[in-house]
């Protein structure tokens, strides 16, 4: 947590110049993350407050734990009625699924369930278990008609929901003319905008080996910055290091080559889950899809490699590194 705090600082402090009359900030806690809002307008202030009261109503329907959220009673009862957010958040969800081949998948719920990152109590699964657990995921079906969802398995909106709360804070802030503003939920960096003076927004990407640094700057402008990390939320035993991110064909931790993916796109959820779906794709399935689909740019990090696609102003700031530019 601390770790997320200081990185959060150190990106606030990247990211905006100091404002006089206009200017507001909210942090808060909200989706087991701590979130920082920062924009500038006429309405700057009452838009973030309307947002972070959006960010705790998803987050009171969309958590996995919760137990009066939509998800826990389709989880528990295998079938329930659904609001409009959460309809549309799994429907992006399937979507997603599709365009990474089965990379991301909400579904997975059954087998991140025994690794128990989200309940804060992580173990090693026994292999009996973790079998079970992925031929249940495997032959698990979900049906969403109109707001009526019926499950077979179980779902976990984890790896999505920061990025479809970055979108509804979008739309919240462009209902209230707020042009410029900087929002960082976790991992989950969405800008409005560029900064006051009309210069891009530098935003810092975590070094995935070296705590509370940074591994190079982003400049970019209206849109989101999406990093997904095994650093975020690991332990080790026996010398093995087992992360939160699962590789669905394995039900274990991903092990791609990929330390960590970083998504730059005009969609704030698909960025994501797309960021999610590259740490598990790895190098060259990620760069297929890029070339193949795209729609986004990224900077992927291995042990001794930054790759980053050539729409991307990025400077790297660790020499241990090389760096190699995809261009299209
Ligand atoms: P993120 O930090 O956005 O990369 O999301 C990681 C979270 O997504 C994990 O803590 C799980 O809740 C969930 N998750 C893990 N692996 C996958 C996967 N392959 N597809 C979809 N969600 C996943
Ligand atoms: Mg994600």
């Amino acid at each position: 947590m601390k770790r997320v705090v200081s990185l959060m600082l150190s990106l606030l402090l990247i990211c905006c110049s100091c404002g006089k009359t206009n200017e507001a900030t909210e942090q808060f806690f909200s989706m087991d993350t701590v979130m920082t809002m920062k924009a500038d307008g006429q309405n700057a202030a009452d838009a973030l407050l309307l947002a972070k009261q959006k960010i705790y109503e998803l987050e009171g329907l969309f958590s996995v734990t919760r137990e009066d959220s939509e998800i826990y009673a389709l989880n528990r009862d295998g079938r329930a009625e659904l609001s409009y957010d959460t309809q549309k958040i799994i429907e992006r969800a399937l979507e997603m699924k599709d365009m990474t081949g089965g990379a991301f998948d909400i579904m997975l719920r059954p087998v991140s369930k025994l690794w128990g990152f989200t309940e804060g109590t992580p173990r090693i699964p026994g292999k009996d278990e973790l079998y079970a657990a992925v031929q249940k995921y495997k032959s698990s079906t979900l049906t969403v008609s109109g707001s009526a969802a019926i499950c077979s398995g179980e779902i976990d909106l984890g790896g999505i929901a920061k990025g479809y709360a970055a979108s509804c804070v979008r739309d919240i802030l462009t209902q209230n003319g707020v042009e410029s503003a900087v929002v960082s939920l976790g991992g989950n960096v969405m800008l409005r905008g560029a900064r006051k003076d009309g210069s891009p927004w530098q935003v810092g990407i975590a070094h995935p080996k070296k705590k509370d640094e940074l591994i190079g700057v982003l400049q970019a402008e209206d849109c989101a910055v999406v990093t997904s990390g095994g650093y975020e939320r690991s332990f080790e035993q026996n010398g093995v290091t087992y992360h939160h991110i699962i590789d669905p064909e394995t039900g274990y931790p991903s092990q791609s080559g990929i330390i960590s993916a970083t998504v730059v796109a005009a969609d704030d959820t698909m960025a994501d889950a797309l960021s999610t779906a590259l740490f598990v794709m790895g190098k060259e399935r990620a760069e297929s899809l890029w070339r193949t689909v795209g729609g986004f740019e990224m900077i992927l990090i291995t042990d001794s490699e930054i790759i980053v696609t050539d729409g991307l102003d990025f400077s790297p700031q660790d020499n241990a590194f090389s760096v190699c530019k995809l261009e299209k």
